[in-house]
């Protein structure tokens, strides 16, 4: 049996989190009762005029400009006809042949680059809610700005897909244009799909598996439907490009529509908006004024912090870890240090996602740099500074209400040396017992020096000496 490679381009749809809607001055808030967010405008009365909301166009050139595209000088909008009860007017507003922003990509952690084709501005359509077996229909959500982030076919496997996925949402969420949250749809992906024989050149069949927002589904679907079509092609037959629905209870997919049912969607240029023009100064302003993204952060916390890219990709992970981090380490000598303590202890209180993501702590960067500077300063082993840093995350209490003075009587690093060599001199059974090969020599060393300095030397540090005296 051949082998076979899955070949994928994606449609992302993130809206947009403005105060208010794109065309109207409604609220784009989420979860309020149905039908509250609504004027003429968005729910398409005859006669109304929408009007553009700049603060969308800004938001799109940001998004732009943070996954690498040009941002079109010249830009329309255009109306894109069909028929369905989520959109009042009967079309929606969107953008055909000239989007705000064209090719740019976004690269992943093998080096590869998946392109983006563009990125144009549309509004949202609203939402239907099945319910007692009748359909009702909530306009909140329509006319809430989206952009719509649509990739070349680069993505060649399941991972690479998520991997594209989490980035682009990090990237949005750290340039503030949404929150991205999949499972209130404020972030929803259209995966299209077909496979080839490795190692050919040539495009299969595409299927494309509508709205996916959650990355379990999408990569459940997106192994359902590799696996469908490499049976069909497997047994001769052809793939027929049609869009399909996965079906969450099932795992399977089911098809929609067929390419030859597809909607002529009569693109015309909405008539009622004028031409958007971007000048180049805007488009440097909203440059300069953009946040350091996940991968310079990440590249700076290894290039100039020594921290590991594992660790530092955790810490980036969560846009408010990274801001915490970043002021927190402002003056320390080992920013090592608090990243450590970030994911090994702070982390351990926070174990959701969603903890992390809001990181809701009740002591500031600067107390936490508090802590960190008295470790650094080799005042307090590395336990104690543990245990005092569950104490803050408990209390919000800073570091000199929590330690007593006498605690604070650390050893110094000289000091400790010193310990070590007497230890080791005092010793000389054990270090050659050590040198014989039997590790737990080496701990009652360890054990030696803790109980010279009462417990109060920092036992990875002593290691570290003891390790260099007699090794
Ligand atoms: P449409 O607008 O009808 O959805 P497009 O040609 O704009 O169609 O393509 C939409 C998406 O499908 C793009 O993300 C593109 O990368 C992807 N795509 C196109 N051809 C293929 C293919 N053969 N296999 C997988 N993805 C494809
Ligand atoms: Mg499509
Ligand atoms: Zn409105």
């Amino acid at each position: 049996m051949a082998e076979y490679e899955i070949v994928s381009g994606l449609e992302t749809h993130v809206e947009l989190s403005t105060k208010t809607k794109i065309f109207c001055s409604c609220t784009t808030q989420f979860g309020s009762e149905p039908n509250t967010h609504c004027c003429p405008i968005c729910i398409g009365l005859p006669g109304v005029m929408p009007k553009l909301n700049r603060e969308v166009v800004h938001y799109a050139i940001k998004a732009g400009l943070a996954t690498n595209c040009t941002i079109n000088p010249i830009a329309k909008m255009d109306r894109k006809n069909y028929v369905y009860p989520d959109l009042p007017k009967a079309y929606q507003i969107s953008q055909y042949d000239k989007p705000l922003c064209s090719n740019g990509y976004i690269q992943l952690k093998n080096g590869r680059k998946i392109r983006i084709l563009r990125i144009h501005i549309e509004e949202d359509a609203g939402k239907l809610v099945h319910e007692h077996g009748d359909t009702f229909v909530d306009y909140n959500r329509g006319g809430v700005p989206l952009i719509e982030i649509v990739t070349e076919p680069d993505i060649r496997s399941i991972d690479e897909a998520i991997e594209y996925v989490e980035k682009l949402q990090l990237i949005m969420k750290y340039i503030g244009v949404s929150d991205c949250k999949m499972q209130e749809g404020s972030l929803r992906c259209d995966v299209n799909i077909s496979v080839r024989p490795k190692g050919s050149e040539k495009l299969g069949t595409r299927t494309e598996i509508k709205n996916m927002n959650s990355f379990t589904f999408m990569q459940k679907a997106m192994q359902y439907e590799f696996d469908r079509q490499t049976d069909i092609i497997e047994s001769g037959g052809e793939v027929v490009q049609e869009t399909l629905r996965f079906n969450t209870d099932t795992g399977e997919t089911s098809s929609m529509r067929s390419k030859e049912d597809a909607h002529d969607y009569r693109y015309f240029r909405e008539p009622d908006l004028v031409t958007i023009e971007t000048p180049s100064e805007l488009v440097e302003q909203i440059r300069a004024e953009l946040p350091e993204l996940p991968d310079s952060k990440i590249e700076r916390y290894v290039n100039d912090y020594g921290i590991s890219e594992t660790d530092a990709a955790i810490i980036v992970k969560y846009r408010k870890v990274a801001e915490f981090f970043d002021a927190t380490v402002k003056g320390l000598k080992k920013p090592k240090g608090a990243s450590n303590m970030i994911i090994s202890q702070i982390f351990k209180h926070l174990s959701t996602d969603e903890q992390k993501e809001t990181f809701d702590l009740k002591f500031t960067p600067e107390m936490f740099r508090e802590l960190l500077e008295l470790v650094e300063a080799n005042k307090i082993n590395s336990n104690l500074a543990k245990s005092t840093l569950d104490k803050m995350i408990e209390t919000g209490k800073a570091v000199r209400e929590l330690i007593d003075e006498k605690d604070l009587q650390g050893i110094s690093e000289d000091d400790l040396k010193k310990i070590c060599e007497d230890v080791v001199a005092q010793n000389q059974v054990a270090v050659n017992d050590y040198h014989n090969g039997k590790e737990a020599a080496f701990k009652s060393l360890v054990g030696g020096v803790m109980k010279a300095t009462r417990g109060k030397a920092d036992a990875r540090l002593a290691t570290e000496i003891l390790k260099s005296l007699v090794d």
